[in-house]
């Protein structure tokens, strides 16, 4: 059985707790690794020997650490299929969705380049007699990110790509489902040149999780996860003083107007609903028909579609559209709600129950399931399902259906599927959700923009990753400076270099 490690100061090193968490391989069922989980103690090396590097790397002019970010980017295009192997194997998803997670985090490392530009500051010239004054962005120190299952290589890239071009150090504390590429990236960051200590990788649970929160030296928290987790550590790193932002579940709806073009919209709720056997925060689990006339249009396009979709696993390579959901206790948890949804009068149009994949029948696959007349007092509706199971709410009015994304307690993202610009303007104008597509079903903003939801996806004022991020991992400095008029030179008529 392989042991993992963490990532500390620049080795990898066997945990020392005595504590380890099972790594499964979702699409045989079986253990394929185990996970330290750290102690209090080891997390305070850690924090140590970040302390001990960052005022070097952050005397490191920008350029040249964003070099070691171009250089990282050269490294993941190198290694590109060794880490979505490594991904799929732990986490499930597909070959080509694996490499789309490790495409989308890359993306942040390439914005991350712009380091010197976004760093430059402000300056104002004259603001009295002889003052000047400028602000200046400067480094946290040691900086935390704690991650979810769902994207293991997205995610961190996110926070430590930023956190790092502005100059800190970073302690990773990815999910203990999945941490394999969490180690490899810290490893390829090293190799791209980025000094020991800069950015580890410390595994564990709650104890590695409250030991970031209540450790003084850590000036900042990002996380990412379910919304209570969130809610947690929001409140109890923000009463321990500091900057903290984390982003929580999700129920995102997708409105689909009577105008729609019914095969686009019923494509894009198949691939957002799915893909990825529903385990993306971003994916559509509601779709809210505007008229019953649309609602039946729509769930005869949708049905023919379902049940075409292939459920296999990632070494399949592209003939599968989405693979197994991460840990059994997650497929019990979906088949469970399945039930609840059947007891409370919703009507199950697809059934997914009996699924079994022959030569996998210990894999936690889940087979898709559509619902139709679900109504917003159901547990399907109100909580985060997480799984290969669409929901459809039938609203009566265009105004029904925009109350409904409104009223629900998560706001991560949304979209509308029309042909009416002025639905549309009118949509992504008023309701109270994050990120926003139009005829989009995934709009995750692309690296230059910021990425963040509202109301209980989203806790705190900055989004990841776009110009945010530069804030959230730097405080401004502002400094007033009088220069009183002194005796100036006579002439001087050579070309002297500054000293
Ligand atoms: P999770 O909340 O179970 O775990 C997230 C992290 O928190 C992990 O690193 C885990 O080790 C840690 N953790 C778990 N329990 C803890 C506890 N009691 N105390 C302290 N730390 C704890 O989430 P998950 O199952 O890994 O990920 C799925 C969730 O993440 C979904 O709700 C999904 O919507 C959400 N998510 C949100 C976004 C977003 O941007 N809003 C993105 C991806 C995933």
């Amino acid at each position: 059985m392989q042991e993992l490690t963490h990532y500390i100061n620049g080795q990898h090193v066997k945990g020392t707790s005595g504590r380890f968490s099972d790594v499964f391989n979702p699409a045989t069922g079986e253990v394929q690794a185990k996970c330290p989980l750290a102690s209090v103690e080891e997390m305070n090396t850690a924090v140590a020997a970040a302390q001990a590097a960052q005022p070097a790397w952050a005397a490191t002019n920008p350029q040249r650490r964003a070099r070691v970010m171009m250089e990282f980017v050269r490294l993941l295009n190198r290694d590109m299929d060794k880490l979505a192997e490594a991904l799929s194997r732990e986490h499930g998803k597909t070959f080509p969705d694996a490499k789309g997670d490790i495409q989308r985090g890359l993306e942040v490392v390439e914005y991350c380049i712009g380091a010197p530009q976004m760093l430059k500051g402000e300056y104002t010239d004259g603001a009295g007699p002889g003052i000047d004054i400028y602000s200046m962005r400067q480094p946290l120190g040691v900086t935390a990110g704690i991650t979810p299952f769902n994207f293991p290589a997205m995610i961190p890239m996110w926070m430590f790509a930023p956190a790092l071009a502005c100059g800190n150090a970073f302690i990773l504390k990815p999910s203990e489902r999945d941490p394999s590429v969490p180690l490899m990236l810290a490893e390829l960051m090293e190799e791209a040149g980025l000094p020991k200590g800069i950015l580890q990788v410390v595994n564990g649970d709650k104890v590695a999780v409250d030991a970031i929160l209540d450790h003084e030296v850590i000036q900042s928290i990002g996380f990412v996860g379910s919304t209570p987790i969130a809610q947690y550590i929001y409140g109890r790193g923000c009463s321990n003083g500091k900057r903290v932002q984390c982003f929580g579940g999700a129920k995102n709806h997708m409105i689909i107007m009577p105008d729609a073009d019914m095969d686009q919209a019923a494509d894009a709720l198949v691939g957002a609903g799915y893909g990825a056997a529903g385990e993306r925060c971003m994916a559509i689990s509601v779709a809210v028909p505007v008229g019953d006339e649309t609602a039946d249009r729509l769930i005869e396009k949708l049905v023919p579609r379902i049940e075409k979709l292939k459920v296999g696993p990632y070494t399949a390579g592209n003939d599968v559209d989405y693979g197994p959901v991460v840990t059994a206790e997650a497929k019990a948890r979906i088949l469970g709600l399945v039930e609840t949804g059947i007891a409370q009068g919703a009507k199950l149009v697809v059934d997914g129950r009996d699924f079994k994949l022959q030569g996998y029948e210990d894999g936690f696959f889940v087979g898709a399931h559509l619902f139709d007349h679900v109504t917003p007092d159901m547990d399907i509706y109100r909580q985060e399902i997480f799984g290969p199971v669409l929901s459809t709410v039938r609203a009566g009015s265009y105004e029904e259906a925009l109350k409904l994304a409104m009223d629900h307690e998560y706001g991560n993202g949304t979209a509308i599927f029309t042909r009416d610009g002025d639905a549309a303007r009118d949509f992504a104008a008023r309701v109270n959700i994050g990120m926003v597509g139009i005829n989009v079903p995934i709009p995750v903003p692309l690296a230059y923009h910021t990425f963040g939801g509202w109301k209980k996806s989203g806790f705190g004022d900055l989004n990841q990753h776009g110009p945010d991020s530069f804030k959230f991992y730097t405080r401004t400095k502002t400094v007033t400076a009088r220069w009183p008029s002194g005796i100036k030179e006579g002439g001087e008529f050579n070309f002297k270099p500054m000293d």
